[in-house]
């Protein structure tokens, strides 16, 4: 439906009806998992517009805390897979990277003695790495370049990293090599060493002294619905929620917060969510996050204002809804597993509905 103003007669009305405002809505994801739900979003929208012609603009917060230099290039992993997973670039197997993949420049790397061995970077996505790292060095904020990069791939989003600042998650461990105990950069905790290492704190450096990028809190304020995908608690959404100012736009915003569970049964589903929520002493469930997360207007276990309205659990997890409810959650039981575009889809629905029941209280 397009507003674009046209021209009348000069006896018509002087305003041009121009169809209902979109429908806003806000989605602060990690990397896989946000944007498989995000995928669901769309199909959702594109469905709905086409039925009834709402249209909606999905703008999505995404977490950098993952983000490294390697090679001298900048990598930000969750901004790509969300970019390619939408853009439809993403290899859907490894569910990260490029389609397609080939490994010359890396097997030429290793041909040197240079590594890292256990993360290498594909021919096709090194060339995103190597634009980025060329308009960093031009001196453009990272959410300019990540718009500029956005532009070939036509998310069908708006797609901000939640800061423009430096802030890497650090993992403290203790190093199987050596038995010492010392903090290693969160890709090689979670790549090299499969979360499989016992781990003793979550460290997000720079995360303090950061802001949030432009439009960022714009878009919670200004959201029909702030959207929670089931995004690595600690690591994805827990530093979003972690830039001054993002929890508290969270917490005053006019739109219901709906989130959804990435615990079904007791344990992560895809990723490794379960180690660090051990490692910050959140309760591996699916009520238990939700209570981590707090709900808004209250405090949460971790003494941070609360962010949630709605929560939604797997049907695994009926009994969670109970509890959740007495503690003053909206929240409902559906399918959780993102398993093909129909489930994702009713997900992304079922997770509108019930902020459409938050906004009715
Ligand atoms: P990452 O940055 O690639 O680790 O991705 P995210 O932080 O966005 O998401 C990782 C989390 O998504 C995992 O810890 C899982 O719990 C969750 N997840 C992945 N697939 C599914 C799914 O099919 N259903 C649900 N409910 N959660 C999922
Ligand atoms: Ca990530």
């Amino acid at each position: 439906m397009s507003s674009t103003p046209v021209t009348t007669h000069p006896d018509a009305p002087s305003t041009v009806e121009a169809g209902p405002a979109p429908r806003r809505l806000t989605v602060l994801s990690g990397g896989v998992g946000g944007a498989r739900f995000l995928e669901g979003l769309l199909h959702l929208a594109r469905r709905e517009e086409a039925e009834s012609g709402t249209v909606t603009e999905v703008t999505v917060v995404a977490n950098t805390a993952d983000d490294w230099w390697l090679h001298g290039l900048k990598v930000c992993p969750d901004l790509d897979t969300v970019m390619y997973t939408l853009g439809d670039g993403i290899d859907v197997e490894r569910g990260w990277g490029r389609r397609e993949e080939t490994w010359n420049a890396r097997d030429e790397l290793a041909a040197y003695g240079v590594g890292p061995a256990w993360f290498g970077l594909g021919d096709r996505d090194l060339a995103t790495h190597l634009v980025r790292t060329q308009m960093l060095d031009a001196g453009y904020p990272l959410s300019a370049v990540t718009a500029a990069l956005c532009r070939r791939w036509q998310p069908g989003v708006e797609l901000l990293p939640m800061t423009d600042d430096r802030v890497e998650t650090h993992v403290v461990i203790d190093d199987p090599d050596t038995g010492e105990r010392r903090a290693v950069h969160f890709q090689e905790y979670w790549v090299r060493h499969h979360a499989e290492v016992p781990a003793h704190g979550v460290v997000p450096i720079g995360l303090e002294d950061s802001s949030p990028a432009p439009g960022v809190l714009e878009a919670i304020a200004g959201a029909d619905v702030v959207l929670v995908p089931p995004s690595n608690p600690v690591v994805s959404v827990g530093t979003i929620l972690g830039v001054p100012g993002v929890r508290e736009a969270i917490a005053s915003t006019p739109a219901p917060v709906v989130g959804v569970s990435g615990i079904i049964g007791e344990d992560h589903v895809r990723g490794m969510a379960r180690q660090l929520l051990g490692v910050v002493g959140v309760e591996v469930s699916a009520a238990g996050v939700a209570e981590h997360y707090g709900r808004r207007g209250a405090t949460g276990s971790d003494g941070a204002t609360g962010v949630l309205d709605g929560w939604l659990v797997d049907t695994v997890d009926e009994k969670a809804v109970e509890r959740l409810r007495a503690g003053g959650f909206a929240c409902r039981a559906v399918p959780l597993w993102m398993s093909d575009d129909d489930t994702t889809t009713a997900l992304a629905a079922a997770a509108l509905d019930l902020a459409a029941e938050v906004g009715r209280r």
